[in-house]
């Protein structure tokens, strides 16, 4: 059994060595809320050691504190000195070791006393303290929420309010999503009043994209998108030639299965990537389908109720036929 996150504050009456790491392909909320950790424990005394699995996307390079973090993909030796010296194990936005890809055995393994902070449906039974709340809009409202019961809002300064306004605003779409509750707009508020400026943050994740990264949209909504109109439904698939294509950086593919979404009637959108270890799968829907369900019972994936993700064993080709199988036995209302 997890017992709830307020056990561990007796741990953290004395100064610690803290490991914090998310999941792998980090997004906006699993930099943010690492970071905004990063720089809150920083402040009372702890010695603290953010770990992404693996890189972070050039539109998260701005973030304060990113150049502290390691890449375990790239930093492996001091990642695994900074776990093994470590006191407690923060996880942040995933609920599952296998999202943190080459980490996994590593977490497994370890002995010290694991924290979960994480938002995702069906946590596994692992963590020995945490917060694991599927309505939570984002695990930046989350680490907002623990500051404070920690007492410490006042401890949040432009700094930390800078790292998890990033999460709360990628994991609503803006504010859009159900899961924008009165409380997320409240805590925009008080981020405001510690100095956040919300424009620049927003221009650093959303207007910071190359030339040639609109041009890849262009071609992907013209030459890539199906719409499946019968099925409510739309399907977008990039092999790695139309990667290659465009030189398609990582992170250039963010945001593409949203689009289909913007027209009416379509409740559910899927992007398939032809990786070079994986065929990787994203799904995104408007009401009532639950596309952490098809995740789970189709691609060996999960996520939340309107946005999850998954992989597949089968070839990139496979992959497109098998989903549009079962995509004629579902009616997304
Ligand atoms: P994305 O399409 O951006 O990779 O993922 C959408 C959402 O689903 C994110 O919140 C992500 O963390 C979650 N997600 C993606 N892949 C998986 C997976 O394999 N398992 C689980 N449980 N969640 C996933
Ligand atoms: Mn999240």
């Amino acid at each position: 059994m997890m017992q709830p996150i307020q056990d561990i504050f007796p741990l953290l009456q004395t100064p610690k060595k803290i490991f914090i790491t998310t999941h792998h392909k980090p997004d906006g909320d699993a930099i943010g809320s690492m970071l905004g950790l990063y720089h809150y424990l920083t402040m009372k005394g702890h010695t603290v050691s953010p770990v992404s699995p693996g890189e972070i996307p050039d539109f998260l390079e701005w973030i304060p504190g990113v150049n502290i973090m390691l890449n375990f993909e790239e930093q492996q030796k001091e990642s695994l000195e900074a776990l093994a010296g470590a006191d407690l194990i923060f996880c942040l936005d995933f609920n599952d070791y296998s999202r943190t890809k080459h980490l996994t055995q590593h977490l497994a393994d370890a002995t010290q006393p694991k924290i979960l902070i994480d938002h995702h449906l069906f946590p596994k039974p692992v963590w020995d303290y945490g917060m694991s709340i599927p309505e939570k809009s984002s695990t930046c409202e989350m680490v907002y929420d623990f500051i404070n019961l920690c007492g410490d809002n006042k401890l949040i300064n432009t700094t930390i309010a800078t790292c998890l306004y990033t999460g709360l605003m990628t994991d609503t779409g803006s504010f859009k999503f159900p899961a924008t509750t009165a409380s997320v707009h409240t805590m925009a508020a008080d981020l405001k009043h510690r100095g956040l400026d919300h424009t620049k943050i927003h221009e650093e994740v959303y207007d910071s994209w190359s030339e040639a990264r609109m041009r890849f949209l262009g071609y992907v909504l013209i030459e890539k998108m199906e719409v499946f109109h019968k099925q409510n439904s739309a399907l977008i698939a990039l092999s790695r030639k139309d990667l290659n294509l465009f030189k398609a950086q990582s992170g250039d593919t963010e945001g593409l299965v949203n689009y289909p979404l913007s027209i009416s009637g379509i409740k559910f959108a899927t992007l398939i990537t032809e990786r070079s270890d994986e065929v990787k799968l994203s799904f995104r829907s408007k009401g009532d389908f639950d596309v952490s369900k098809f995740s789970r019972e189709h691609f060996e994936g999960g996520g939340h109720f309107n946005a999850s993700g998954g992989r597949s064993k089968r070839s990139f080709i496979e992959t497109i036929a098998y989903f549009k199988e079962i995509l004629s036995d579902i009616h997304p209302q």
